[in-house]
């Protein structure tokens, strides 16, 4: 049997990278955006995976994504909660609206996106779930005090998640990637990025298909024995473990 593989914001950088990869091992996948549409044309014309939009910070919208999915492709038995978002600005000056953004966006999505999917996975026993977090999660970083926090709250939910569905054939783990080439960094100013490079041990920007191929894994069949494990991919950046 096919799997069916939903990856939220898979029509872009890493999201895109692993719905890519994903398509490849053989699973249906279906990739979730928010609003990019011409993004989304475009990776759908290129790759030919489906595509769905919906605000992943939308519980209701979630619930109902996830049943227009599973009706057209099928049980979701893997997930991979990759779309996030950055708001950055020191904290002192943060607003409320750019915390819970943030907030909502990568870290309130666990709730909504898993929620939708786990009972299934639970009746059948068997899912993979994998959570993108970031290095930044891990370390903390000025200017991200939202972001940090959500996407340390990523590695929180993951750990829990993943002791109370071990014995029900679903694997819960993380992905921290450090600085990778996307959308995201490149919105980053110039002289900063020039900062961040040279502060990576292997001297280079990630690419999206680095994380995508550490996903795979964690969605194979091969990794049953790993659950609630954080695997940092930054190029040596920050050695967490
Ligand atoms: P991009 O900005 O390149 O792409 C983001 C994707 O998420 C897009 O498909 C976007 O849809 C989608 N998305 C954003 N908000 C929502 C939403 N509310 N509902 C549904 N979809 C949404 O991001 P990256 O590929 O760089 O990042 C992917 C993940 O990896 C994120 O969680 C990020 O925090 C994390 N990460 C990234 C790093 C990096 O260096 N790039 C480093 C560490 C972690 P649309 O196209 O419609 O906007």
């Amino acid at each position: 049997m096919t799997d069916i593989a939903l990856v939220t914001g898979g029509t872009r950088g890493i999201g895109a990278a692993i719905a890519r990869s994903l398509k490849a091992e053989g699973h249906e996948v279906a990739a979730v955006y928010h609003g990019n549409d011409a993004a989304a044309a475009r990776f759908k014309q290129d790759t030919g995976i489906s595509v769905f939009k919906w605000d992943v910070a939308d519980e209701a919208a979630c619930r109902d994504g996830v049943a227009q999915v599973e009706e057209r492709l099928g049980p979701v038995s893997i997930l991979i909660n990759n779309a996030g978002i950055t708001r950055d600005g020191v904290f002192h000056k943060m607003s409320w609206d750019n915390w819970r953004s943030v907030l909502a966006t990568n870290l309130d999505s666990m709730f909504t996106m898993t929620r939708a999917i786990i009972e299934g996975m639970r009746e059948r026993r068997f899912g993979r779930i994998i959570n993108i977090s970031s290095i930044n999660g891990q370390k903390g970083q000025i200017g991200q005090v939202n972001y940090s926090a959500a996407k340390a709250g990523v590695i929180g939910f993951t750990k829990a998640l993943a002791q109370e569905n071990a014995a029900r054939g679903i694997t819960v783990n993380a992905v921290c990637p450090g600085y990778v080439d996307t959308d995201m960094v490149a919105a980053v100013k110039e002289e900063v990025r020039a900062g961040i490079i040279a502060g990576i041990p292997v001297g280079r920007l990630g690419d999206p298909d680095e994380v995508a191929q550490a996903v795979s894994y964690l969605a194979s069949p091969k990794a049953a024995f790993c659950t609630g494990s954080v695997l940092t991919i930054n190029g040596g950046q920050y050695i967490a473990n």
